[in-house]
Parts: structure tokens; C-alpha cells; sequence
């Protein structure tokens, strides 16, 4: 089955209310849809997560995309590295294997969907099985006031989520008094923070110090990721809250870095950091031999990403019972099935062919013709 064309399709999906993170507040999130038609008649489709903005990653791929043309679908791997090879590294532009990773992740996603369609089975199937029947999500607390996100986390509360996610590093006094508020609202069930990087390594450990009486399970990624698998080590030294490694992974040889140095206590990473499915489930593999969990990591995403992290998710060992999911953030989904609201903070594991989701194309129309409106002259 070989591939005929490559469409992609850039989109912005408005969120339903601002989100509020260490790095600020952000509207919407930038994706490209990936259409990738074969000359059997399937078409595969995916999605390349956009940061930090679509035409970045256009450039890539279409760069990339002639060289796939014409190729077949089941040639994924050296398609994908070959690119790598002649069309990054042959530049010396190597350091930019990240923007790789994120235009390669979408084209990996179409290429799996139509596998899986042409052979009538979901991706799981493909990946040798669900080792699961559902795969566990946390609450993701949103707003903006610790009144906006302890009543959110209330609600979240009654959806059965049994773990909770805040983000902090927005300010040392608003972040103790957030945290305080989610506790308050979610009793003694589970909460993990995650600073986003915020910190140097002295204001860690004095925020460690202030956010220890709210029993946090997990504080992700305290520090700024350039400082590697080293800067954690040395943060976990100095307190007895488990640390999570988020922007300090990137691949198998980052989590490899990490399990090596024992500096992080849980690895946190999706699809579209480790380049796709193939390098997703390596890098998880190292994780496991090294007995650590590995939750899957929400980025600006549709559930496009959803349907496709949920069955990797479904097929590992070592996958943690509170990952992240973002497409609920979305004003609108571009994806119509299937429902990807958790129930008790649990997803099923789809048996469609390939990704398993059906397209919305008005809501495509409506998030091309939003990314179309707002771009810049
Ligand atoms: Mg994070």
C-alpha cells in the first residue's frame, strides 16, 4: 500500500478557558492534522503537536513529505530515520531532533491508522496486545484563583477521579495557597503539583519545605530541564517528596540518562516527545528495566493523541494509574468518537481499526478557519 499523498492542515482549538501554568496563560492549542492518502483508498490520519507555532513545524514537514511519496505505509521506521539522517543531520542541524520528533510523531500516528485500517485492526492489536482493559487518568484541576480550581477540583471529585494534577510554579505565595485550597477539596486522595521547570535549585528545595504539609505524591519537574538528569539527582537528594522527570526527556537515551543517574521517581513523556509510537514504547522499555513507572505526558493535543496514547498506553507493563490527557481542554474536539471522558478517571480501550476515531470535519473547518484568523501577517 503505498502512499499517495501527505495533506496537512493547521489548526488552532481554542480552549474552553484560559490555562494557567508556570509559563503563563495560553488560549488554544496548535496542531497540524496529518492526512496521509494510499492508493488502496485509506487514508491514515494523525496529528503533529504545533509548539511553538504551525508554521515552524509546516517547514518540516513539508520537507519532509516528498520523500515519503510514493513509499509504502509499512515502511514507517526507515522512512522516518532515513529523513532524520538526509534531511537533519546531513545539515548539521541535529540539535533540532526535537522539532523532528514532534513533525515525525504526526506522520508515524497516520501511518499506524492506516495500517491498522487496511488490516482491519486497532493499533493495539499491531503493538502485540493490551496487557490492561482500561488505562487510569488523573483529574487535570483548571482555573485560574484557588476559589476557580478547589471548586473544579470538586467537580473532578464527583466525576471519581481518584488522582489530582495542579499546576503551580505561578508564584510562591498563590502556589502554597492553591495547593492548600485542592487539598482541602479533594481530602486525602491523591495530588500531584507540577512546577513546570519554574524554580532554581535553592527556591525548590524552600518550596519543597512550604508544600510538604499538603502531602503532595509528586512535584514534576521542579527545575528547568536543561539542567538534565544531574539537576534532579541533586534536587532528590535533598528532600523525601518524589520527584517526576518531564522536560528532561526526550528519548529512550534521556529516560536511559535518568534510571542511570536514579534521579527521578517517576518518567513522565508522551507520543510526541520520543518521536511516536515505536520510540514511545522503547523508551518505556528502559524505564521498566529500570523499575520505574511511566505516565503519560498531555501537550496542546486533540484526541487524535487520546485514542492513539490510550492504546500504546494499553499494550506496557509499566504505565502508571494517573496520566494526562489535554483534549478535554479543547473548546471544541476535533475527534466525534469515541467519548474520551473518563469514567472514574478510566478510559476503555477501543477495538476500532487503526487510531480508532472518528473525524468531526465541521470542527476541522472550524479550527482551520480559527488558525487562518489569527495568524500573524
Ligand atoms: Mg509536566
Amino acid at each position: 500500500m503505498k502512499i499517495v499523498s501527505i495533506e496537512t492542515t493547521p489548526l488552532l482549538c481554542k480552549f474552553k478557558q484560559p490555562y494557567h501554568w508556570a509559563q503563563g496563560v495560553s488560549y488554544g492549542a496548535p496542531v497540524i492534522l496529518i492526512r496521509i492518502k494510499t492508493d488502496k483508498g485509506i487514508t491514515g490520519i494523525g496529528e503533529s503537536s504545533a509548539s511553538p507555532d504551525c508554521p515552524t513545524l509546516l517547514s518540516i514537514l513539508e520537507d519532509a513529505i516528498p520523500s515519503f511519496i510514493g513509499q509504502s505505509v509499512f515502511d514507517g521506521n526507515r522512512l522516518i530515520w532515513n529523513y532524520y539522517r538526509d534531511g537533519f543531520n546531513a545539515r548539521g542541524t541535529g540539535s533540532a531532533s526535537r522539532f523532528f520528533s514532534q513533525a515525525m510523531t504526526g506522520i508515524e500516528l497516520a501511518l499506524w491508522d492506516a495500517i491498522g485500517k487496511s488490516t482491519d485492526l486497532p493499533l493495539h492489536k499491531l503493538l502485540g496486545g493490551q496487557t490492561r482493559d482500561t488505562v487510569s487518568y488523573f483529574g487535570f484541576i483548571q482555573g485560574d484563583t484557588a476559589e476557580e480550581l478547589a471548586s473544579h477540583a470538586k467537580s473532578l471529585v464527583e466525576q471519581g477521579f481518584g488522582v489530582f494534577y495542579l499546576k503551580i510554579g505561578r508564584g510562591d505565595d498563590l502556589d502554597e495557597e492553591i495547593t492548600a485550597a485542592v487539598r482541602r477539596a479533594i481530602g486525602n486522595r491523591r495530588l500531584r503539583l507540577d512546577a513546570n521547570e519554574a524554580w532554581d535549585m535553592l527556591r525548590a528545595r524552600r518550596m519543597f519545605e512550604r508544600l510538604k504539609p499538603y502531602d503532595p505524591e509528586f512535584v514534576e519537574q521542579p527545575v528547568p530541564g536543561r539542567l538534565g538528569a544531574e539537576g534532579l539527582a541533586r534536587l532528590r537528594a535533598m528532600t523525601d517528596i518524589p520527584i517526576a522527570a518531564d522536560q528532561t526527556i526526550y528519548s529512550p537515551e534521556d529516560v536511559y540518562d535518568i534510571c542511570r543517574s536514579r534521579s527521578a521517581d517517576v518518567i513522565v513523556m508522551g507520543l510526541h516527545e520520543t518521536c511516536g509510537v515505536v520510540r514511545f514504547r522503547k523508551a518505556a522499555a528502559v524505564a521498566e528495566a529500570a523499575g520505574l513507572n511511566v505516565c503519560l505526558h498531555g501537550i496542546f493535543e486533540t484526541g487524535i493523541t487520546t485514542c492513539a496514547s490510550n492504546q500504546v498506553a494499553a499494550t506496557l507493563g509499566n504505565m502508571d494509574d494517573g496520566n494526562q490527557i489535554m483534549w478535554q481542554l479543547l473548546d471544541e474536539d476535533i475527534v466525534s468518537s469515541p467519548i474520551l471522558t473518563p469514567r472514574k478517571g478510566a478510559l476503555p480501550i477501543g477495538d476500532k481499526p487503526g487510531l480508532g476515531f472518528e473525524l468531526d470535519e465541521a470542527a476541522v473547518a472550524r479550527a482551520s478557519a480559527a488558525y487562518r484568523s489569527q495568524r500573524r501577517p
